[in-house]
């Protein structure tokens, strides 16, 4: 490969703006060679029992655990989050999924038997077998970017596959760790590989090296501009985009327990989750004694550098990202909103910081309750009858996560069921991202697909079915010659095997009989 040393990437602590680290970017003119060899690599990968696959992998998990303290710092120095944010919400999802593959995964792939009564009749005997699929494109943010491309990687290679992953250009550090992670634990060569750089760029020349599959996670925009691209291919493609996750309190709520979730739901990683509460509806009820706890846990919030361990919330990853919550706000005032605490950036600490913010008054003509504002923002709106509150919370372009707040667990189940998303929790927000066995993803502009899970897994495979028929005939009933004693025979067969009434079924049985001569 050319060493592009003219281009390399300053990974930029958004706490300080200091350099942590500068790492090299691919050269595009490289992408292809990469893929050729990753595809190489595949076929020996794909040869591999599943067990054999299961050892290398998991050296990669004796490492994370053996370098878990190097590589939260890095995660926080790249992306801004605390520490303990870096251990609970990026690593723990990872180690979940090392387990999930080596128990579930495993199970997972080995050969589905079916069953129809007709099989052993007929002596047939069918079953599906899960082919690895090539080598799988994964492109990734940067807001979580450790526990995304790890869990999609794992499972991609479970499966068979080899990877090429393009991390965020924003935190190309934490791209390279999560490259050492897998060379250093001893990984055939070629079977993992990191393209770092610019995603435009690099995203076009991974799409002409024609992935066997993408998985991305990002925008909406650019997943739309990469299921265009996909789609001249045919690559099958899955999209895990953004969302705007509505968060309903019901009159019987544990309202302290439900106002420190949202707190924590809104600000963990400084509001940048996909999956982090955006929309907050309360009953008019319980509003007073909710909004007056969450506001002053918002007040209570230790905003800082997320190497120290008393910090509760980091910076934002970018200027531009402040740049966006500060539109979101100004339009929110301009349409009558109040902002009983936060609303405005942090000059003091040098870094990309913004106060935790509660919003009250707002509507859903404001933009912080319409688009993605993917920042430490809380905008509450009371309710006065449930079937508005579950109405409000379908009123969005996006469906990934939603919860749903109640001591009635069964009622807030029925509720959860006619909440358009992916995924909904009663009683909690966000957790089931760290559940490797809970399946991941949504609906409408939120994506197609879903990552974790079996039914995650299955998206990395070509699912085979391969039927054996043992028969002692020379011919089958539906075979030429055709004629209208076959006809009738086999009708008679579809009559005894699928009739539900006694009568009509014993009918067919004897017409069938009859067909064969075995009755006269
Ligand atoms: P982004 O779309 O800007 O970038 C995502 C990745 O795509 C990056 O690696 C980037 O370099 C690359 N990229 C950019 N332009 C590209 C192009 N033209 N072709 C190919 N690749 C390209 O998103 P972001 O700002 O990094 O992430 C934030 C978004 O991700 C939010 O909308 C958030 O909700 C979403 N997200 C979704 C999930 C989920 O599971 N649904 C999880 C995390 C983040």
């Amino acid at each position: 490969m050319n060493a592009d040393t003219s281009r390399m990437i300053q990974s930029i602590n958004p706490a300080t703006l200091e350099v942590n680290a500068e790492i090299q970017s691919t050269a595009p003119g490289d992408v292809a060679d990469i893929f050729a060899n990753a595809r190489q690599a595949q076929k020996k990968w794909a040869g591999f029992s599943i067990k054999k696959r299961l050892d290398h992998l998991m050296a990669g998990k004796e490492y994370l655990l053996k370098n878990t303290d190097d590589i939260a710092r890095i995660i926080t120095l790249d992306n801004g989050k605390t520490l303990l944010e870096s251990l609970a919400a990026e690593i723990y999802p990872v180690l979940d999924m090392y387990r999930f593959i080596a128990t579930d995964g495993r199970r997972a792939l080995r050969e589905e038997k079916l069953s129809n009564p007709i099989f052993p009749i007929a002596r047939i005997e069918s079953g599906n077998v899960f082919e690895p699929l090539g080598v799988i494109g994964i492109i990734s943010p940067w807001n979580y970017p450790f526990a995304i491309p790890m869990t999609q990687i794992l499972a991609a290679l479970l499966a068979g596959n080899a990877v090429v992953l393009k991390p965020s250009n924003l935190t190309a550090y934490v791209g390279d760790a999560i490259n050492k992670l897998f060379q250093e634990s001893g990984m055939p060569q070629g079977v993992v590989n990191v393209l770092q750089g610019s995603g435009s760029v690099l995203g076009n020349a991974m799409m002409d090296a024609r992935p066997d599959k993408v998985v991305f996670t990002g925008s909406v925009p650019v997943g739309r501009q990469l299921m265009a691209r996909a789609a001249e291919q045919l690559i099958p493609i899955t999209l895990e985009l953004g969302g705007k996750d509505p968060f309903i309190v019901l009159p019987d709520a544990d309202i302290e327990r439900a106002a420190s979730a949202a707190v924590w739901g809104a600000f963990v990683n400084a509001g940048q989750t996909c999956a982090s509460v955006e929309r907050v509806y309360v009953h008019q009820s319980v509003a007073q004694r909710f909004i007056s706890k969450v506001v002053e846990k918002t007040q209570a919030l230790r905003v800082g550098d997320g190497l120290q361990f008393t910090t509760d919330m980091g910076p934002l990853i970018s200027e531009d990202r402040i740049t966006l919550v500060e539109k979101h706000m100004a339009d929110a005032r301009a349409k009558g909103a109040e902002i009983p605490t936060g609303g405005e950036r942090i000059l003091t600490f040098g870094g990309y910081f913004y106060k935790p913010t509660v919003l009250l008054n707002v509507n859903h003509d404001m933009e912080c309750m319409r688009e993605e504002t993917f920042g430490p923002t809380l905008p509450i709106m009371e309710y006065t009858d449930l079937d508005e509150a579950i109405r409000l919370a379908n009123d969005s372009d996006y469906g990934l996560t939603a919860s749903v707040w109640s001591k009635d667990t069964a009622k807030a189940k029925k509720i959860g069921r006619r909440i358009n998303t992916g995924v909904v929790t009663i009683n909690n927000c966000l957790i089931t991202y760290g559940f490797a066995q809970a399946p991941w993803g949504g609906i409408k502009d939120s994506g197609i697909g879903r990552t974790h899970s079996v039914h995650g897994l299955y998206e990395y495979t070509s699912i085979k079915n391969i039927t054996t028929h043992k028969s002692m005939l020379t011919h089958d009933l539906w075979w030429h010659p055709y004629s209208e004693p076959k006809f009738n025979g086999l009708k008679a067969a579809l009559n005894a095997l699928f009739c539900d009434g006694a009568a009509c079924k014993a009918g067919g049985v004897v017409k069938l009989l009859k067909s064969f001569k075995l009755l006269s």
